[in-house]
């Protein structure tokens, strides 16, 4: 049987200017090392064997309805602008319309040089090809709005980094790879027609009620909101809120050097590239809110009246502090058992984060354990959370099940970076028995997982990554 990708593409039916015409570099030795098979079935794909798979997925073979192509796209890095990204290392094959009737990209990444490739190899190594399956994974099985995996290839090639590091190909879906660096190079060019044809596609694609650029701005708004809200709440930091790795779509995208925090503290950095901390866990709120303000400039490019619609965009990114706040006290008002929290519940919020950051508390072992009896013994001074607990049981009197709302909200398991890390040592040894168990078990993190107790244990000291490196 053959594999067979119903693909239906409107991104290769763009302006020539928005994307070049690139077709996935062959690799030597394609093997296959992981399917997502209930995503093939959302995506309505037939499975083919595996060594038609491999051939696919690995960019060896194009499949029939394909129209392989690279994005363009400019970003901030960092905070400095660069006038041309694009995928370097990526190629977008098509989208699908999946049984549930909603469009989504399927790219491959890791599949060899593109013109916008800049100094790159175009390449992945397996570090960060099963990284990002098993994150990006473990974020859709938390709720969270995010990018998925469909496939992960081994190349048979080296890919050369710190040494030499085997080659691999992650195949990614995702609602779109429209991202605010889109809106940013065809403002910056002052192409003002295909900025229109930009903001009309997207609009078309993810927000139809949207009305014009300033519809789109205010609907980009809402659903980055609510996702970097749901980061904080599941102690996420992404790593690189570069705009060009900031979607239209709301989803979370590019998982390079993210990680989830073991214990827990606002200034938390994994990657190492972020010197300065710009993309800490505390920072991620008012990254989203500059990110947006990149995309507001962006738009405004195309308006005629350009004084009104700066009085607009300038209200409607001012508002989403706001709204991620309010966001953030829903989230972490159902992790403490409230389940409609008010602004007099945040007292008692950051209070407990307070004295999580000053007893070491491991961010997602101690809101779990509080519908259980054993918080206290989280913190190295047990009786600071005495201290904090009895107040927050008087108000839990006023709730009706907190300990459903607690369970519902705090995950028994996030994917700990330490494990992520042997699971990578295995793989690359060529042991994928920890890849596939870790994968099983995020799937459904909010159950007691009784055979996972080592999963959710934090790091011995031994065991601590002190960074995460791209890839
Ligand atoms: P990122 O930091 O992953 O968002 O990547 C930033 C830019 O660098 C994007 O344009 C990528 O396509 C490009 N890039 C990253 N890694 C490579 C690589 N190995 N080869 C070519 N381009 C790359
Ligand atoms: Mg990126
Ligand atoms: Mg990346």
């Amino acid at each position: 049987m053959s594999i067979m990708i119903p693909f239906d593409n409107t991104y290769a039916r763009l302006p020539t200017a928005f994307f070049a015409a690139q077709s996935p570099d062959p690799v030597r030795a394609p093997r296959l090392v992981a399917f997502n098979e209930d995503l093939a079935r959302l995506l309505a794909i037939a499975p083919g064997e595996t060594g038609e798979m491999a051939q696919i997925f690995a960019g060896n073979q194009v499949p029939e309805g394909a129209a392989p192509l690279a994005q363009l796209y400019a970003g901030h890095q960092f905070g400095q602008y660069n006038p041309q990204l694009g995928d370097g290392r990526a190629v977008l094959l098509g989208e699908t319309i999946g049984i549930d009737g909603q469009r989504r990209d399927i790219q491959l990444k890791g599949a060899g040089r593109t013109p916008y490739s800049r100094g790159g190899d175009g390449r992945a190594w397996l570090g960060p090809v099963l990284r990002e399956y098993v994150v990006s994974e473990a974020m859709h099985a938390l709720g969270i709005p995010t990018t998925r995996a469909l496939a992960a290839v081994e190349t048979g090639e080296p890919v050369y980094r710190e040494g030499a590091m085997p080659g691999a190909v992650l195949t990614r879906v995702a609602a779109s790879h429209l991202r605010v660096g889109t809106f940013q190079i065809f403002a910056a060019r002052g192409d003002r027609a295909n900025l229109k044809r930009l903001t009309e596609y997207a609009i078309a694609r993810h927000y139809p009620e949207a009305e014009g650029p300033m519809g789109l701005l205010a609907a980009v708004r809402d659903a980055q909101a609510r996702t970097i809200a749901r980061w904080m709440g599941v102690g996420f930091i992404h790593g690189v809120m570069n705009t060009d790795n900031s979607s239209i779509s709301g989803e979370t995208i590019d998982y390079g050097p993210c990680a989830f925090m073991d214990a827990y503290h606002p200034d938390t950095v994994f990657s190492s590239i972020d010197r300065m901390g710009r993309y800490a866990y505390s920072n991620q709120p008012d990254i989203a809110v500059w990110n947006l303000a990149q995309l507001a400039t962006s738009l405004i490019q195309q308006v005629e009246d350009r004084e009104a619609a700066v009085e607009e965009a300038t209200e409607i990114v001012h508002a989403m502090p706001g709204l991620i706040r309010a966001h953030w006290l829903a989230t972490f008002g159902a992790k403490i058992g409230l389940r409609e929290a008010q602004e007099a519940d945040a007292g008692l919020i950051s209070e407990l984060l307070q004295i999580m950051a000053d007893n070491q508390a491991d961010f997602t072992n101690t809101f779990r354990a509080l519908s259980g009896d054993a918080a206290r013994d989280q913190f190295t001074d047990p009786t600071a959370f005495d201290g904090w607990a009895s107040p927050w049981r008087s108000r839990l009197q006023a709730e009706a099940d907190p300990v459903a709302v607690m369970n519902a909200a705090n995950p028994v398991l996030i994917a700990r970076n330490h494990r992520i890390e042997q699971m990578i040592q295995a793989a690359v040894a060529g042991d994928y028995g920890m890849f596939d168990r870790i994968n099983r078990a995020l799937s459904h993190p909010y159950d007691d997982q009784p055979d996972s107790a080592d999963l959710m244990r934090p790091p011995k000291p031994d065991e601590v990554v002190p960074a995460t490196f791209c890839g």
